[in-house]
């Protein structure tokens, strides 16, 4: 059988739903996008529940299971993912968590949850945490992200995620003491608490931040932690279809999930996650991984962000955006490669947050039996050949279209 090459092409938050201020349509269909509605005339479409009908899916959760796992057994918590995404080579058994570098008082008050959203200074502060090892002998992995964020790793015999936060989620309440859900998680407490103490009196010495109190700036002399998870065991997708597996990302998070299932993450200048993401260079990326890789996962992040901020018209114009970049993948990829474009949930402008809601899927290659559908949006995409699949059966849909399925049987 021909083997093909796969690209998938996850906008994130894509689906919608009508929205007044567009003649009660979604912003996939208000959007000029001919490139988007060649795909869908040219493959088979359909609708996705990315985790199942009804579910709001997260982020990580949603890219979970479009790359076939059942979520409901791995997921642990997203914070094993941003911290792999931050690159902290998380290793299974690490506990993970989100962090904040904060500004406290004498008594441990919080009087910034974001120590002044502290732009300059904060990788000099986590460097200074990094790779220290508390007096129990726990390691501490510790990685900036952007801005005030940061990301925290224990790693140790017989740590556990049972434990509650040390932030105290509000300003002017002081740091909380961690303390065990249950009894195995005693010592893991323990070694946070004491990475708090240790941690709070290396910041507060730190010459970043004597120039920021120096400056009339907030220090950030703590760091708050929230959403211990531990790091799961996840069979890489790559050895799992038997395929060289990369992907391609701005934000951290999604690359965390890229690399905790085994993908091989690539960089690309201009891909920040953002709306100002350069959506050309990722799918010229796309096309040149496709020379070196089996299956190359894409993901853009800029609809999505259109959603939580509620900007309807903005979303459209990053529709048409998106439709630039498939102008792209439409003459330069080959006939050696399956595409599927889809998202990873919806994102509706009216809600500012995800929904349940199914999205569109359209899958191109030579081979597939091309529908009725002549436009790429939530509605056209009902009537597709697809009809309507669950995230986990994208890549088996995926595999077979590229001749590379299994035989199940004789
Ligand atoms: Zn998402
Ligand atoms: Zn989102």
């Amino acid at each position: 059988m021909d083997r093909k090459k796969i690209l998938v092409l996850i906008f994130d938050g894509l689906g919608d739903r009508p929205i007044s201020e567009l003649g009660r349509q979604t912003p996939l269909q208000a959007a000029r996008k001919e490139n988007l509605d060649w795909f869908a005339a040219n493959g088979i479409n359909g609708l996705m529940d990315p985790i199942a009908p009804g579910i709001r899916p997260g982020s990580d959760t949603s890219h979970l299971a479009l790359f076939g796992y059942d979520v409901f057994k791995v997921y642990t918590g997203r914070g094993p993912f941003e911290a792999a995404g931050v690159g902290i080579p998380v290793k299974h058994g690490d506990i993970a968590f989100r962090c904040n570098f904060a500004t406290v008082d004498a008594e441990m008050r919080v009087t910034d949850r974001r120590a002044g959203r502290i732009k300059e200074g904060p990788e000099e502060l986590a460097k200074a945490l990094d790779g220290m090892k508390l007096d129990d002998g726990t390691e501490v992995l510790f990685r900036a992200g952007t801005e005030h964020r940061a990301a925290l790793v224990l790693r140790g015999k017989g740590l556990s995620p049972l434990i509650t936060d040390t932030d105290p989620h509000e300003e002017g309440a002081k740091v909380l003491e961690s303390k065990p859900t249950a009894p195995v998680a005693e010592s893991t407490a323990h070694a946070v608490n004491l990475f708090m103490r240790v941690s709070h009196r290396i910041l507060e010495e730190h010459p970043v931040n004597a120039k920021r109190i120096e400056a009339g700036e907030k220090p950030a002399n703590a760091v708050l932690l929230r959403g211990a998870g531990v790091v799961p065991n996840l069979e890489h997708v790559g050895e799992r279809l038997g395929m060289r597996v990369a992907g391609i990302a701005g934000v951290a998070l999604i690359k965390g999930m890229f690399r905790a299932s085994g993908m091989d993450v690539l960089d690309v200048a201009g891909a920040t996650g953002g709306l100002d993401t350069d959506m050309i260079a990722k799918a010229r990326a796309a096309v040149e991984a496709l020379r070196s890789y089996d299956l190359v996962v894409v993901n853009v992040k800029a609809p999505d962000v259109c959603g939580h901020d509620g900007l309807a018209t903005e979303k459209v114009k990053t529709i048409e955006r998106i439709d630039a970049m498939m102008a792209v993948l439409r003459t330069d990829l080959g006939p050696d490669v399956v595409v599927a474009a889809t998202a990873d949930h919806s994102t509706p402008v009216s809600l500012k947050d995800h929904s349940g809601d199914p999205v569109p899927l359209v899958v191109l290659g030579d081979g597939v039996r091309v529908d009725d559908v002549t436009r790429f949006d939530e509605l056209s995409a009902a009537k597709g050949g697809l009809g309507r699949i669950v995230g986990r059966d994208l890549m088996r849909v995926l595999l077979n279209v590229a001749n590379r399925a299994e035989k199940f049987g004789a």
